[in-house]
């Protein structure tokens, strides 16, 4: 079967379909809408973001409910607000010729007493986060005693982020004879136990290799010092100049801090993350969508209701602590047919992370180097070129032309050409210009297995809090662990001193330690941590610390923060940045490309 026709749907959902410029059915849609259409069966659905699931379970569920009864027959459990909303609108998109036809969102963060409202006006159709679900269906806003059909969006997803508990008492409250489709993108134990506590015998469908990424992605990776991550993103966004990138950070205040930086450096960034109202979240997915923003920094949870299809990159800033949920990350470019890129910034404490990545995608890596300033140079000039080259002509420049051939009457062509192509390339010539190479090779023992204080697979940090503080090792080891999120042995060798302290870490979370105390206050004072030179031993403190860089500690800013983010370009003073950046601001906003200091990208169109 290889058309919508010929998979029995009826007139009103074909003529949706061909509204909608669908020409064909995918691969999981061929193979469900029969069998949804056709048996009364439960089904397990596994296929990759961005296979065309929603239209899978909506047109079948479409279908089969009764429009002109006002009862709920089809609950849609998600696990997000942003993919609620999304479901829901591609079901009236796809009802839009059933008459009567009403599908309600309920989701947390809107008023609930509006959304019991829409409920009691009659829901054929009802799609829901489980936490906003559970909470109605406890204040008895919502009778779902008569649903025939359940389906578990993203089950994978939901598990992930521990609805389990409140999708067994969400189901709890519906007939036992309904049907119950599941659809996620991998398989993992926890979505077998559901499967198999809650439904009965289902038909299994597998698009594609089960847990597998899609063929549309390919894979790379880049070695770096871990010191050099930021750098390495700036670089690789450089390298791209049509970069539209989702970039995953491990923690919200690593994901807050990447896109403020990448801000300040003149880049159109933004963040999302847990700690930003709702508000902020749908202006900034607002932004992306409209690709005001090119680079969005995310944490895994927020970034679990992207669903945009033309995403070329996907940068790993940091891996994932679990590595399975790089499959999620990686499916959210190459959606929609077309190819993306996701790349992942290793330090070599992770390099071999790696491998068990290609174990669970069965795909390969490609281990590729940092482009240098040159290559970067390059690129920029063949964009700008490009460009310049596909701009269309502004006639109102015509009647300037006379004065401004005056002026040129003595240029030729080639002298011209480099003239104009020097405004903007100077600019990035002179960034990169010198700029060190970043890549490390895999043999290579750098500085970050060689730093004193590191010894094999520990580091060792010095903090400037101790005794005279009121903290003893006990308290500063809770303390350290509350605050970093770790577990109960991460934080060891916990040293007390008057006014200072010592303490070890494995030294695969250094990185995370150290960017953690970037400018953490606490009681209003700056607590700082460094890498120690002092390996545990009885601390002779003088001369032991040094920057992670090997930089002199005068070079830190008066307000705690590193200065190395901005080292890599020290040609220019901080006030010719500071006018820059108030350039940019403006110039954003009026859409224009904007001339600085160091290099950045005029924005998408
Ligand atoms: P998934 O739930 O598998 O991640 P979606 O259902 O969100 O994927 O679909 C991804 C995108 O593909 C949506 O924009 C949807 O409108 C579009 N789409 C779905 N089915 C088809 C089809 N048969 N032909 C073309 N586009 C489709
Ligand atoms: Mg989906």
């Amino acid at each position: 079967m290889s058309t919508f026709n010929d998979l029995g749907l009826n007139e009103d959902l074909l003529a949706a379909i061909n509204d909608l410029g669908f020409e064909k059915p995918s691969e999981v849609q061929q193979q469900a809408i029969p069998i949804l259409l056709n048996e009364e069966s439960d089904l397990v659905a596994l296929a990759q973001t961005g296979t065309g699931k929603t239209a899978a379970f909506g047109f079948p569920m479409l279908q089969k409910i009764d429009i002109d009864s006002r009862t709920t027959q089809g609950l849609i459990l998600s696990p997000t607000r942003e993919l609620c909303l999304q479901i829901t609108n591609e079901l009236k998109l796809y009802g839009k010729h059933c008459n009567g036809l009403n599908v309600v969102a309920i989701y947390g963060g809107a008023s609930i007493s509006e959304q019991a409202n829409q409920v009691k006006r009659g829901a054929q159709i009802i799609v829901a986060t489980p936490g906003r679900m559970k909470d109605m269906i406890n204040r008895k806003m919502v009778d779902i005693s008569k649903i025939e059909y359940a389906v578990l969006d993203e089950a994978d997803e939901m598990l992930n982020m521990g609805f389990y508990e409140d999708i067994t008492s969400i189901l709890s409250h519906t007939p036992q004879d309904k049907s119950t489709w599941l659809f996620s993108a991998t398989m993992p134990k926890e979505v077998a136990t559901i499967a198999k506590d809650f439904m009965y015998d289902p038909t299994e469908i597998t698009v594609g290799n089960r847990n597998e990424s899609t063929a549309q992605v390919s894979h790379e990776y880049y070695l770096v010092n871990a010191r050099d991550r930021y750098l390495a993103l700036k670089r690789l966004a450089d390298a791209n100049p049509d970069i539209f990138s989702v970039i995953f950070c491990r923690t919200k205040r690593d994901t807050q801090k990447v896109a403020e930086n990448l801000i300040e450096d003149g880049y159109s960034a933004g963040a999302l993350h847990g700690d930003l109202s709702q508000n902020q979240r749908d202006l900034v997915m607002k932004a992306f969508r409209n690709k005001q923003i090119q680079m969005l920094v995310a944490t895994d949870v927020a970034a679990r209701g992207i669903d945009v299809d033309d995403i070329t990159h996907v940068i790993n800033y940091q891996l994932p602590d679990e590595i399975e949920t790089y499959t999620h990350r990686s499916g959210r470019t190459g959606r929609a047919g077309k190819t993306g890129v996701s790349m992942v910034i290793v330090s070599k404490s992770e390099v071999r992370k790696i491998k068990s990545i290609e174990r669970i995608i069965k795909k390969q890596f490609e281990k590729k180097d940092i482009p240098s300033g040159i290559e970067i140079c390059e690129v920029q000039l063949m964009s700008l070129a490009k460009k310049v080259h596909n701009t269309e002509i502004n006639h109102e420049i015509d009647l300037f032309l006379a004065s401004i051939n005056e002026l040129f009457k003595d240029t030729d062509k080639d002298e011209l050409i480099k003239k104009f192509f020097s405004v903007e390339f100077s600019r990035f010539y002179n960034y990169y210009d010198k700029a060190k190479d970043l890549t490390v090779n895999e043999s290579y023992r750098g500085d970050d297995d060689s730093r004193p204080g590191g010894n094999g697979n520990e580091t060792r940090y010095f903090i400037n809090v101790g005794r005279k503080d009121g903290y003893d090792w006990m308290s500063l080891k809770d303390f350290l662990k509350a605050v970093l999120e770790l577990g109960r042995d991460d934080v060891f060798k916990v040293d007390v001193k008057d006014s200072f302290s010592f303490f070890n870490t494995d030294k695969s979370i250094e990185d995370k330690v150290l960017a953690f105390f970037t400018d953490f206050k606490h009681n209003g004072r700056f607590v700082n941590v460094e890498v120690s030179e002092d390996k545990g031993r009885r601390g002779k403190r003088s001369g032991g610390r040094r920057r992670r860089d090997g930089k002199p500690r005068s070079e830190r800013r008066s307000d705690g923060r590193r200065s190395e983010k901005r080292s890599e370009n020290s040609k220019t003073s901080r006030k010719e940045r500071r006018r820059s950046e108030g350039k940019t601001k403006s110039s954003r906003r009026s859409g224009k490309s904007s001339v600085s200091d160091r290099p950045r990208r005029s924005r998408r169109k």
